[in-house]
C-alpha cells in the first residue's frame, strides 16, 4: 500500500499553557496540493513550522516520507532536506548575491560540485522568471523578486514536499500576481507535494486539491475547492469566507 508522505496522527501542541494545535489528523498524498486557510492566530503556521521541526510539537506523531519526527537531530536532518519552506519575509541572506543564495545549501549540505551548483540555480532562476538578476543582492531586488529567488532557493536543494507560509502577503499589491504565477506554474508542472498557508483564494481554487480551514487549533473543515468555496458547512468557516471574499 502506498504510505502517505506526510501523516499526523493526534497531533497536540501547546506554547506554555496555550494549546495551540488541538488532535490535528492530516494526510498529504505525494503531489497533493493543499491550501491551508483561516483566522489569524487558529494555528496554521505553527501547523506547518512542525512539518519541518521549526517547532516542536508535544503529543502525537509527524511521520514523512516514512521518518516520525522526534528529537533525533538524524531524523530531523533528513526530514529537512526533504521539506522546504518559503516564509513570508523571504528570509534570504542579505550579504549574498542571488546566486549565492542559492548555491550556498546545495554545495554546503549536498556537497555538489560548485559548477554543478550553480548551473542548477540559474535553471531554477530561469524557471521563476529573473536569471538576469543573479549577480545582485537581495536589497537591490523587488520584493516579488526576493520571494521568487527564496522559491528558487529552496527549489535547489531538491525537496519532494514544500511548505509556503503566506508568501505573498508581504507583498505590495502589484508583485502578488508573479509570485502566485510562479507557484501555480511549479504546482502544474511539477507535480510537487505542496501546502500553502494563504488567503488568496483564486490561487486555491486554481491549484488545491484539497482547502483546510483551521479555527483555534483545530482543523474545522476540509474539502476540494469547489464544494469548500460553494458549499461550506460549518458556520466559522462560511463566516471566515464571508469576511475574506
Ligand atoms: P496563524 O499562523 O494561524 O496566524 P500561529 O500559528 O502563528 O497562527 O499562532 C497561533 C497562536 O499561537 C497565536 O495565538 C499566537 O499568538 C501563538 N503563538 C505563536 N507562536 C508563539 C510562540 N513562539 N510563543 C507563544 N505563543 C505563540
Ligand atoms: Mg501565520
Amino acid at each position: 500500500m502506498d504510505q502517505d508522505l506526510i501523516q499526523m496522527i493526534n497531533v497536540n501542541k501547546w506554547y506554555g499553557k496555550f494549546h495551540v494545535l488541538r488532535d490535528i489528523n492530516l494526510s498529504v498524498a505525494s503531489g497533493e496540493r493543499i491550501v491551508i486557510c483561516g483566522p489569524s492566530g487558529s494555528g496554521k503556521s505553527t501547523l506547518i513550522r512542525c512539518l519541518n521541526r521549526l517547532e516542536e510539537h508535544q503529543q502525537g506523531q509527524i511521520i514523512i516520507d516514512g521518518t516520525e519526527l522526534t528529537s533525533d537531530i538524524k531524523d530531523v536532518e533528513t526530514i529537512r532536506r526533504e521539506v522546504g519552506m518559503v516564509f513570508q519575509h523571504f528570509n534570504l541572506f542579505p550579504h549574498l548575491t542571488v546566486l549565492e543564495n542559492l548555491t550556498l545549501g546545495p554545495i554546503w549540505v549536498l556537497k555538489k560540485p560548485k559548477a554543478e551548483a550553480e548551473a542548477q540555480a540559474m535553471k531554477y532562476l530561469e524557471r521563476v522568471r529573473i536569471p538576469e538578476q543573479a549577480n545582485k543582492y537581495p536589497g537591490q531586488l523587488s520584493g516579488g523578486q526576493q520571494q521568487r529567488v527564496a522559491i528558487a532557493r529552496s527549489l535547489c536543494m531538491n525537496p519532494k514536499i514544500m511548505l509556503f507560509d503566506e508568501p505573498t502577503s508581504a507583498l505590495d499589491p502589484e508583485m502578488v500576481k508573479e509570485v502566485l504565477d510562479v507557484m501555480v506554474e511549479l504546482a502544474e508542472q511539477s507535480g510537487m507535494t505542496m501546502l500553502c498557508v494563504t488567503h488568496e483564494m483564486g490561487f486555491a481554487r486554481k491549484v488545491a486539491n484539497r482547502v483546510i480551514f483551521m479555527d483555534q487549533g483545530e482543523i474545522i473543515e476540509q474539502n476540494n475547492p469547489e464544494a469548500f468555496f460553494d458549499n461550506p458547512q460549518s458556520d466559522r468557516t462560511k463566516l471566515f469566507l464571508s469576511q475574506i471574499l
